[in-house]
């Protein structure tokens, strides 16, 4: 099969072994061997996740905003604090409101880091709330935030922890007990690289047998749902996505065989060739001196009248790599390294770059 590369911040790269373990047999998802499957990927979901028995894991149909969805209406039963530094922070806040829960938004800039002290200023301020929201790695700039330290207040003024693990999780060792987290997104199609259209939230147990008398805020996204049928029998309460759960299943052996920090270690060399890479031919980083990802990086766009984002993706498409616009008002791209792409493929990423730079005769870069 042709190798394209996704530069982008999910879908992300797969290997052809994930691909292909697509084809199989038609089966229906109701039978026991497929149970089993669901079962064994759950719990190494959870595993990966560094949970014990005390938590499980939660298969829905769709995509990670499912996931946050399912989350947010499910568990919310009372006021909730959300921390909103990016895109996907505020996707916490849209759907907070299409839900019309009681919340309150906490926000800081793209370009800043979360102040924790402000965060449990209004903890200690407002008794009410009883739920705390943040996103792991904003993928909108390629930000870290501190969810360690945030779990730590989250416990201490006794509030349920949920965090979006979308872009991190698989990408960056953690461990959801010592954060402290009780409910934690994320996706099939990141860092795990498997195929878009499973999305997965893994709970603490305790935590989720309380939202069980919650009122059904979505019939379909419902957390409690979900639990209790596959804990009776094995099965989802609607069809899952057959094909895309036996990639998952294929994508976490893979991840099992190459091993956390290994995976880690990959990304984090990508990223240092891209880095080095990209400051040689004149491009600058857009967060500076702040705790990044290194999962997915956001430049500025070159002040130079022959850029166009769009001719730069497209010349860069034809070359087989795909990169991201940016997320914010300012004039920026971003570009992920994670996926089944290897330093090599880094190298050969900026050499194109490169070609193409001198192509549409951007000076910035050739100066440099
Ligand atoms: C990708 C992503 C999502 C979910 O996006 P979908 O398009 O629904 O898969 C949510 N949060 C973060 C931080 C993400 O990176």
């Amino acid at each position: 099969m042709e190798r394209k590369i996704l530069l982008t911040p999910g879908p992300a790269t797969t290997s052809d072994s994930v691909k292909n373990a697509q084809v199989v047999p038609d089966i229906c998802p109701r039978e026991k061997e497929f149970g089993e499957i669901m079962n064994s990927i759950s719990l190494d979901l959870v595993k990966i996740a560094g949970g014990d028995d005390n938590y499980t894991c939660i298969l829905l149909g769709g995509s990670g905003t499912a996931g946050m969805d399912a989350t947010i209406s499910s568990v919310i039963n009372g006021k909730v604090l959300i921390i909103n530094n990016g895109a996907y922070g505020q996707r916490f806040v849209n759907i907070a409101k299409a839900y019309s829960f009681d919340f309150k938004e906490i926000f800081f800039n793209w370009n800043e880091e979360i102040d924790i002290k402000k965060v449990e200023a209004e903890l200690e301020k407002d008794k009410d709330i009883k739920y705390l929201v943040v996103v792991h790695h904003e993928t909108t700039t390629g930000i870290l935030n501190p969810v360690k330290e945030i779990g730590e207040i989250a416990k201490k003024h006794n509030c349920t922890f949920i965090v979006d693990t979308i872009s991190s999780f698989a990408g960056i060792p953690f461990n959801i007990k010592e954060w402290n987290i009780d409910f934690m997104i994320s996706t099939s199609n990141k860092c795990i690289q498997g195929m878009p259209g499973v999305c997965f939230v893994i709970c603490n147990k305790d935590k989720l047998e309380k939202i069980k008398d919650n009122p059904k805020k979505s019939f379909y996204l419902n957390l409690y749902t979900s639990y209790d049928s596959f804990r009776k029998t094995k099965q989802t309460p609607f069809t899952p996505p057959v094909q895309t759960l036996y990639a998952l299943r294929k994508a976490i052996d893979e991840f099992l065989q190459e091993g956390a920090e290994n995976r880690y270690n990959r990304y984090m060399e990508n990223n240092k060739i891209l880095i080095e890479g990209m400051e040689k031919l004149g491009f600058k980083k857009a967060l500076k001196n702040l705790k990044e990802s290194r999962l997915l990086t956001t430049f500025w766009e070159p002040e130079d009248k022959n850029y166009s984002f769009e001719k730069m993706h497209d010349l860069l498409y034809k070359k087989g790599f795909t990169i991201y616009p940016g997320k914010i008002r300012e004039k920026t791209f971003r570009v992920a390294n994670i996926g089944e792409i290897y330093p090599q493929d880094m190298s050969i990423f900026i050499q194109s770059m490169k070609s193409i730079l001198e192509e549409m005769n951007l000076k910035m870069a050739l100066s440099k």
